[in-house]
């Protein structure tokens, strides 16, 4: 099986215990287990809970039965340790992604901004569907400025600009991690992905898929190489500070495959100040950075 993103075996491969895991929740015995052990949940700060405890916490004196629905939920939900009971990372990534996306009165609607776009001054679209949050301009050219899944909970109290830009904060930490080759949702290995016609474009783009879980993203190669201390230094020199998305003193962004074995792309990014050119390898390891001073 081959999923969007080109992997052998996505996430479905393990279909049979993602069902049994989600259907072990329809329960409300189960369910009060479970949130008993989360709703105080501040990882190892948090004692674990007695089996007594437990037990009176979701209210029950059927020793026999309480015992019965703790166990199913062992080892998926509930981990015993040494002086009780405590939930799993599973069970407490499923609870903080509930809080993180649950509905709020956030306005969700498509929406113009008041702050002109930073690159041309024209008009800023902002929108937000499907969990992903969209910045737009109606006069720069085809390239959206931003999309990124972003939790509904983080906009409630941001607006225009404080929202697109804690949504580029959040976008450009993740590919600073995903750089590494680890992915910042679950961890796993990243693969980068360099399409000649998307390295050459404008901007110049990289791809980076999860292999285990389905996060991936289409980004400029400037957003990941920032993170790496030399380059930042050489960008600084020529006065270029992030954020990207208003970083206005770039000039231009030009990307190229410059040889195939061993592999090598090159990042030109040009200031009015000058050049710098970043060198990386298909891991984006960075080879070599020249500044050219104008
Ligand atoms: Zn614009
Ligand atoms: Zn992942």
């Amino acid at each position: 099986m081959t999923d969007w993103v080109g992997r052998e075996e996505g996430p479905g491969g393990d279909r049979a215990s993602v069902r049994e895991a989600f259907s072990l929740l329809a329960h409300d015995i189960r369910l009060d287990i479970v949130l008993a052990l989360l709703e105080n949940w501040a990882a190892v700060c948090t004692e674990p809970q007695s089996y007594s405890d437990l037990m009176d916490a979701v209210g029950m004196r059927d020793s026999g039965k309480f015992n019965y629905h703790l166990d199913k939920l062992r080892g998926v939900y509930v981990e015993q340790v040494e002086d009780g009971y405590v939930p799993t990372a599973s069970a407490v990534a499923l609870y903080r992604t509930v809080l993180a996306h649950r509905p709020t009165e956030t306005t969700t609607e498509a929406g113009e901004l008041d702050e002109p776009c930073p690159h041309c001054g024209g008009t800023l679209v902002e929108q937000y569907e499907r969990s992903f949050f969209t910045l737009d301009c109606t006069d720069c050219d085809s390239w959206e400025l931003l999309t990124y899944v972003f939790p509904r909970n983080g906009l409630r109290d941001r607006t225009g600009r404080e929202r697109y830009r804690a949504v580029e904060s959040r976008a450009d930490y993740h590919t600073g991690l995903a750089r590494t080759g680890q992915c910042p949702f679950c961890a796993g290995p990243v693969t980068f992905h360099f399409d000649p016609e998307d390295v050459e474009g404008t901007p110049p783009l990289v791809g980076m898929t999860c292999d285990i879980c389905t996060w991936h993203v289409d980004v400029t190669l400037l957003t990941p190489l920032r993170f790496v201390p030399r380059v930042a230094a050489a960008l600084l020199d020529l006065g270029i500070e992030p954020p990207v998305i208003e970083a206005d003193t770039i000039v231009e962004m030009t990307g190229e495959i410059r040889s195939e074995e061993p592999f090598r792309v090159a990042l030109d990014v040009t200031s009015e100040a000058g050049t710098v050119t970043v060198v990386a390898d298909d891991d984006l390891v960075v080879q070599s950075v020249e500044v050219t001073v104008e």
